[in-house]
C-alpha cells in the first residue's frame, strides 16, 4: 500500500513545501514554527482554495482585491479560520474592500494608500494588520516604497497606525540574487524593531528562511503554475 502522500496534488504539495520550510528552518537555527506559510491562490479557484483548507491551510494571499472579494467571503463563513493575506498593488479606491476583507495587508507602500487605509479603517471600525512594501531593488515598475524612502515612511506609519505595522515585506528583481534583498529588508526590519519579515516565494523560500522570514508567500509550488494572463 502507498503510504506517502499524492505529489500531484495540493495536499501532497503543502506536505512538501512544509517540510522544506521546516529543515530550511532547522538548518539556520531556527524554530520551524517560527515561520508562517502564506499559500497564494491567485487566479486559482475557489475548489482549490478548498483543498488547501482540507489539509490545514488558513492563511491565504490574494493580490487582486475583486478576485479576493469573490473568492474568500463564502470560504470563511464554512471555516473561520480562513485568514486571507493581501499582497499585491492597492489601488487607494480599493482600501475599504481591503479594509474589509483582509487580516494582514502586505503592501503598504505610499502616503496616498496611507490615508486611504486609514480612512477606511476609520468607516470599517476595523484595521488590519499591516506591512511595508519595500522595494529593494529600486525598480521603477516595481509597487514598493523606495529604498531612500523607506525610513521615514515607516516611522511615519508607525506613527499613524501603531503596533498595526508588524513589519516588512519585499519582492526582490526577478533576474537578480534575492539574498543581499532578504538580507537588507532584515536589516531595515531590525533598525525600526519591526517582528514581521515577509519575503521568499517558490523559488527562493528557503534562502529567505535562512535569512530570517517570518512569513513566506508560496504559490506555484502549492497550487501549480497559474494562467498566462498571470
Ligand atoms: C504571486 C505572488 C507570490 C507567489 O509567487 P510564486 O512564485 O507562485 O510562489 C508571492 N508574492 C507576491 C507578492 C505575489 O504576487
Amino acid at each position: 500500500m502507498e503510504t506517502l502522500p499524492s505529489l500531484s496534488g495540493v495536499a501532497g504539495r503543502l506536505a512538501a513545501i512544509r517540510a522544506r520550510m521546516a529543515s530550511a528552518a532547522t538548518r539556520a537555527g531556527r524554530d520551524p514554527s517560527a515561520v508562517a506559510l502564506v499559500a497564494v491562490s491567485k487566479f486559482h479557484p475557489a475548489s482549490s482554495v478548498l483543498e488547501a483548507i482540507q489539509a490545514g491551510q488558513h492563511v491565504f494571499g490574494e493580490n487582486r482585491v475583486q478576485e479576493a472579494a469573490a473568492k474568500f467571503p463564502p470560504l470563511q463563513a464554512a471555516t473561520p479560520a480562513v485568514q486571507l493575506h493581501l499582497i499585491g498593488g492597492l489601488q487607494t479606491n480599493k482600501a475599504r474592500e481591503a479594509v474589509r476583507l483582509a487580516s494582514m495587508i502586505e503592501s503598504l507602500d505610499r502616503p496616498a494608500l496611507a490615508d486611504a487605509l486609514d480612512r477606511a479603517a476609520q468607516a470599517e471600525g476595523r484595521l488590519p494588520d499591516l506591512l511595508i512594501e519595500v522595494n529593494t531593488g529600486d525598480e521603477p515598475q516595481k509597487y514598493g516604497v523606495p529604498r531612500e524612502e523607506a525610513d521615514s515612511f515607516i516611522r511615519a506609519c508607525r506613527q499613524r497606525f501603531g503596533a498595526n505595522v508588524r513589519g516588512l515585506m519585499c519582492i526582490p528583481p526577478a533576474d537578480a540574487d534575492p539574498v543581499p534583498h532578504f538580507a537588507l529588508l532584515r536589516a531595515m526590519a531590525h533598525t525600526h524593531g519591526l517582528s514581521v519579515l515577509s519575503m521568499g516565494m517558490s523559488a527562493d523560500f528557503e534562502q529567505a528562511i535562512a535569512q530570517g522570514a517570518t512569513h513566506v508567500r508560496v504559490g506555484s509550488a502549492i497550487f501549480g503554475t497559474r494562467p498566462a494572463s498571470a
